[in-house]
């Protein structure tokens, strides 16, 4: 088959592999879509090698076509249409049973950065267990987008906890930002979009955000406060890897408001008492998502917004009263978000009963989150 490899200085080669046969957990992924995150920018224009002998490519969406001898009907079957969740490690560390491999104990590896063969090729080979589910509704495009920038982006979103009733400054409007900006908007928050480029601005406009800045005319802290009567942003996500944003999502972090820092590149420079200290402000790095992104398909395959609000309703309650992620929740109301939940998301794979609702982290993770 012929793949794709980044040599560096801006240079990539069509090289001729062979077929990938799978391991007994694997499966063989013909590749139908494959996505350009901002990260393989850095290895695209890195110092030229001319050695990388790696396919490239994170972001991968398609179908199965074979499988391991010891991958069950449960893990995955022949013609499933899927995206992938893009790292795998031991499989027994917390952080892999909890959904996050790319913490892996271990060591994570990472499928199109050198550790493991990429998307960017005809044919690609995974663990079964990095699968994502597919929903029809959505295109193999989507799909690929979702395996790891717009998975990104409402990883984040989870992470901060955004209230329907606050305000989200979004720093840079590339893939990341913008999926950040569209789902920040569809939970309810008022947006404003900071970004350089005009036709961004456009397409963040588009999306759902509020207001946008652009930060080579005017000075987006200050811009930010005046949109917030003074007071800044209750959340900011930064997904432009640049120094001055960094510096700047921090300053237009409101009084006991959090900023996260999502992109992989930049430094900053805090003032930490006036920036951080005396102003009770949370910052924090957030890096990919959680493999439980399948209900990210199921969010995003919805037309009518209705099922939205009747999460996010259930969601941002259930934040408000602060329950601790593993808590027990009535049975009463693990029922109710249960049916909610069969109803929003009827092609659930796996049966899931009220005492895993309200033990298991991902899936409250995963409701809350929407
Ligand atoms: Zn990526
Ligand atoms: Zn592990």
């Amino acid at each position: 088959m012929i793949g794709i490899t980044f040599l560096g200085d801006r240079q990539v080669e069509l090289r001729e592999f062979v077929d990938p046969t799978p391991g007994p957990r694997d499966v063989i992924l013909e590749i139908k879509a494959s996505g350009m995150c901002g990260t393989d920018l850095h290895a695209y224009r890195r110092e030229f090698t001319g050695t990388e002998h790696f396919i490239a490519g994170h972001e991968p969406c398609g179908v199965v076509v074979e499988l391991g001898k010891h991958v069950t009907e449960s893990d995955a079957k022949i013609c499933d249409r899927v995206m992938v969740h893009h790292y795998d490690g031991c499989g027994i560390c917390r952080h892999c049973e909890s959904g996050w491999s790319q913490l892996c104990d271990e060591g994570p590896i990472t499928y199109g950065s050198g550790q493991g063969h990429g998307a960017h090729a005809h044919y690609m080979c995974v663990a079964s267990h990095t699968l994502v589910p597919l929903l029809d509704d959505l295109s193999f495009l989507t799909g690929a987008a979702i395996s790891c920038g717009t998975g990104t982006a409402y990883g984040a979103l989870k992470r901060i906890g955004l209230e329907g009733d606050e305000t989200l400054a979004v720093f840079g409007q590339g893939p990341v930002g913008l999926s950040t900006t569209q789902f920040g908007a569809a939970m309810g928050a008022r947006v404003i979009a900071v970004e350089t480029s005009p036709e961004r601005r456009e397409l963040a406009l588009e999306k759902g955000a509020h207001a946008v800045i652009d930060p080579t005319e005017v000075d987006p802290v200050t811009a930010i406060q005046e949109l917030t009567h003074g007071e800044g942003a209750h959340k900011v996500i930064e997904t432009a890897g640049v120094a001055q944003a960094r510096t700047a999502a921090v300053k237009g972090t409101r009084k006991w408001g959090t900023a996260c820092f999502v992109a992989s590149g930049g430094q900053v420079t805090l003032d930490v008492g006036p920036d951080l200290t005396f102003r009770q402000v949370t910052v924090l790095g957030h890096w990919t998502f959680q493999r439980t992104a399948r209900l990210i398909a199921r969010a995003s395959s919805r037309t009518g917004r209705s099922t939205w609000i009747a999460c996010l309703h259930m969601s941002s309650s259930w934040i408000r009263r602060k329950r601790p992620i593993n808590c027990s929740i009535s049975r009463r109301r693990a029922r109710v978000c249960l049916y909610r939940l069969e109803e929003s998301y009827p092609s659930i794979p796996h049966p899931i009963s009220t005492r895993d609702c309200c033990g298991i982290a991902p899936t409250a993770l995963g409701l809350r989150g929407i």
